[in-house]
């Protein structure tokens, strides 16, 4: 198992570990702030610095094959490390932290369209949410709402409760596709006060206004009953217009 120190403080960048286990490319630590890749945020990038002083890149943090082990994955993809020895790691700070605004992001825009969510993506500047819906909303007026809502800058907080108390709140489950985070009986609710409150073991901003201004650069007809709303944060929109 490892200790997920992201789920304390999603604003920690450094700290130490202990290599448990090690394959080709592949690092198994005691705890780490790299977020492994799952509930539709990517995995995280960075460094490992080694007692010898080698820098190491990670180019990928993925669950690993047994249930509670973090992988994370070594750009240099024959090195392995000897179990035992002690690390630092630090993340690509600037990099998750545009993937937090994202996907809190996308707890705002479940708030805005209210339908089951049937999908979802976070990307570096980019995310989705595919609605269970046989209209498509109206690109401008759900733009509006949730720059709207980003301004009320309002916090966000978390808090665990039993998987049993989850069991008998069947309506905090927004995403139909997702089920969520759950581990010694305990699952993680996400709290944006007063617009959303639903289960995640993701990564979120403390304060909404983090988020900055967003567009919907699309919202597309997948399928009868599925809509895909598209998010972009606007220096990527540049980019792509550009
Ligand atoms: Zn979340």
């Amino acid at each position: 198992m490892t200790e997920l120190l992201f789920r304390a403080d999603a604003y920690a960048t450094e700290f130490e570990a202990e290599v448990l286990s090690a394959e080709a490319g592949r690092v198994m630590l005691d705890r780490t702030l790299f977020y492994p890749e799952g509930g539709g945020q990517p995995g995280d990038q960075g460094l490992f610095l080694l007692p010898d002083g080698r820098e190491l890149r990670v180019q990928d943090t993925r669950k690993g094959a047994v249930p509670g082990d973090v992988a994370h994955h070594l750009a240099d993809a024959t090195l392995v490390l000897a179990p035992g020895i002690r690390i630092k790691g630090r993340i690509d700070w600037e990099r998750r932290h545009r993937l937090m605004r994202m996907h809190t992001c996308l707890h705002l825009l479940s708030a805005v369209i209210v339908a089951p969510v049937t999908g979802g993506a976070v990307g570096d500047g980019y995310g989705r949410l595919d609605f269970d819906l046989p209209e498509s909303p109206e690109r401008e007026e759900v733009q509006e709402k949730l720059n709207a809502l980003i301004q009320q800058d309002a916090p966000v907080s978390f808090r665990w409760i039993s998987d049993a108390e989850l069991d008998a709140r069947p309506e905090l489950v927004k995403t139909m596709s997702v089920q969520p985070p759950r581990g010694g009986g305990q699952v993680r609710l996400v709290e944006v006060e007063g617009i959303d409150l639903q289960p995640c073991g993701g990564t979120h901003v403390r304060r909404i206004g983090e988020i900055g201004t967003v567009f919907i650069s699309k919202i597309e007809k997948k399928g009868k009953q599925n809509r895909r709303v598209r998010l972009e944060f606007p220096a990527l929109a540049t980019t792509i217009n550009s």
